[in-house]
This record gives structure tokens, sequence and C-alpha cells, in this order.
């Protein structure tokens, strides 16, 4: 039998695929909508009073945050929305943007620029380390570098297109309210008071340029990079941003296709190798999720063909990842079982082996 533009194994994985549809009524999660609600509300009872961690302050926006703000948002991958707590107030997405920046950057020029200019190990080091750049250095024979520390993420903010700063600005606003699916605004506050205090973001810019990975305008690149860090989210939004990773790029509240299926694995891929700095690999150990968190508070969390999650809580832990937004998640992925390593089909249980 032959089906037009489908080799035999893609057309019996979307026979399979019909038939779990046709039977769970909605992909990848096996657990009903209680379970789901249950698994948000214990972590939140759980981690409300915690008081570990503290708000980054090296941003002085950012240290008047209130740190009690804690929210949690889950979204299925067939468009569900749970919610607990605080999901409403804004925080900056801060390092989160950098997925979304680097994503743009894929669907530009494909994965491969990302792999070449940029590089795609873990540098174990701090998201602003300088000498994480000295390694890079062929000769040097240290790890290459990623999008999702500030180096790298600088250098594919340098790599949109666009005639103008405004153009290029625009779009990476525009790319990340498609995936929040509502849009999105500036924290003009953090903006300014991050663009008052970035001199090491500037001369990481500058470094970056002076070893060719960014070919013109490091001011520029340094400048854009710094307003979409400080883009306003709640947990909901960024919960439908992690979301539509999970559901191979298209939103599932709105149903926009917001980037290429085909470029979701490279993303996901870096998130797992870098998303929680040089806390990575334990986060990884833990949950096995891809995920990003950001100085702001906030961290997205992608369980793929399931869902993503999204937690909210200002104080971090010394790796700069928020401390109940780590916990949290890691406890309802375990719950619902979220972790794509996990063999067995899920099964309810806790994070506490
Ligand atoms: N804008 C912040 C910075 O460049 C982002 C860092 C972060 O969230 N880890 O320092």
């Amino acid at each position: 039998m032959s089906i037009p533009g489908l080799t035999r194994l893609r057309a019996a994985r979307v026979a399979v695929a019909v038939v779990v549809l046709a039977v769970a009524g909605s992909p990848g999660l096996a657990q009903t909508s209680q379970d789901i609600e249950a698994a948000l509300q214990a972590a939140y009872a759980k981690y409300k009073d915690l008081k570990e961690g503290k708000n980054a302050d090296y941003i002085p926006a950012l240290a008047k945050v209130d740190p009690q703000l804690f929210g949690i948002a889950l979204v299925t991958t067939d468009g569900r929305v749970y919610t607990v707590g605080d999901v409403k107030s804004e925080v900056s997405i801060q390092s989160i943007s950098k997925v979304f920046t680097m994503a743009k950057v894929m669907e530009e020029q494909g994965p491969e620029a990302i792999a070449k200019r940029i590089g795609v190990d873990a540098t174990g080091m701090r998201f602003n380390s300088i000498v994480s750049i000295e390694f890079a250095q062929k000769e040097l024979g240290g790890p290459e570098m990623n999008a999702l520390v500030n180096p790298g993420a600088i250098t594919a903010t340098s790599m949109v297109s666009g005639g103008s700063r405004d153009d290029i600005w625009q779009k990476i606003l525009a790319f990340h309210s498609d995936f929040a699916g509502r849009p999105l605004r500036v924290d003009e506050e953090v903006f300014k008071s991050e663009a008052a205090t970035n001199q090491r973001n500037q001369a990481i810019g500058q470094l970056m340029y002076a070893y060719e990975f960014i070919k013109d305008n490091p001011q520029r690149a340094v400048d854009i990079y710094t307003e979409q860090c400080a883009i306003a989210v709640n947990a909901r939004d960024l919960a439908v941003m992690a979301a539509t990773l999970a559901n191979a790029g298209k939103n599932p509240v709105t149903g926009k296709q917001v980037m290429k299926a085909d470029n979701v694995p490279e993303v996901l891929a870096v998130m797992a190798t870098a998303g929680l700095y040089d806390d990575s690999g334990k986060w990884l150990y833990r949950t096995g999720l891809p995920a990003k968190s950001g100085v702001g508070g906030g961290i997205i969390a992608v369980s793929p063909g399931k869902f993503g999650i999204a937690v909210v809580s200002p104080p971090l832990d010394e790796a700069g990842n928020s401390v109940r937004a780590q916990k949290a998640i890691a406890d309802i992925s375990a719950q619902l079982g979220g972790n794509p390593y996990e063999p067995q089909a899920p099964k309810l249980r806790t994070s506490q082996k």
C-alpha cells in the first residue's frame, strides 16, 4: 500500500495517533482534570509558606517585586488551562525570552545556524560568565556555548533579521506574543533599570563581537536583548508558551501554528542542556523536563506531547533559579507522569523516591 507523501512508518504512526486520540479523547495525559487540579493544589499548599531564596537584585527593579508572589499554571496540549495562586500578576520574562528568540532564529535560518554560530553545549558556568566566552575559543578546547546563556543569547538576538532596530524588536515581541496567545508589552521600569546597570552584558556583547560571533552592532543587540528580557508575563502566559512547545509549536489555546514543528526538538534539546544554567544537569536528573528559568522568578517546563507548566515566584537560589518554582514543577510533573524518560505508563507517585 502506498500513501502519497507518507513513508510506511509515518503512516503507521499517524494511524496509532488517531486510535489513541479516539480512545483517550486527549493526547498525552492520562490523568483526569481532578487529578491535575489536585496536583497543582497540593504543590501550592506545600510551598506557599516556603521562605527560601532571595529576589535578584543586580537589576534594581527586580528587588522591588513582591517575594510572596506565587502562581502555578499548567496547560495541556489539548488546550485545557489549570491554575492556582496568583497567575495574573506580571513579572519580567528575563532569560525565559532566550528560548523564543533562539526559536525565532531557527525559524529564519534553521537550527543549524544556532549550532554553528553559537554552539549547543552546556558551559557549566553561570549565565553571565565571561570565562565561558574565553573557553569557547577553539584553541582552548573548552565547551562551546549555547543560546540560553547571556553571550549566546545576545548573539541570537543579533541574528534576528530586520532592516531597523524597530523591525527586529517588533518581530521578537510578536513572536513572544504568539506563544503567549495575547499581545505582550514591555515593563518599562524593568527595561530602564536593567539598561542603566547592564555594563557586564555590554562587555559580553563587545567580546562576542571581537570574537566574531556577533557580526555587527553589538550595542544594538544588547539593547534589544535587554528589552526582550523586560517583556511582562504572568504564570498563565508562561504556561501557554511552554504548552505551545509541548504541542509541536502550535499554541493549544489559540490554535495558531507559531513555529515549525520540525524545529521544536532542537529548542527542547537546548533547554534540557542549559535551561537552568549551571544546575541544568541536576534539574534534568530530577525531572527529565526541558525547562528554562529567568531571574524575574519564572520557570517554564515542557512535557512533550503532554503539557506545559509554569511557576512564578521571585526568590532565587544561588544558581539564579526560582526555589519554589523548581519544587512545585518537580512535584506536579512527578504526579502526572510528565518525565519523558519514564518508560512505564504514567502513574501517580510523589517526587520523593
Ligand atoms: N536580563 C538578565 C541578564 O541578562 C537575564 C538573566 C537571567 O534571567 N538569568 O542578566
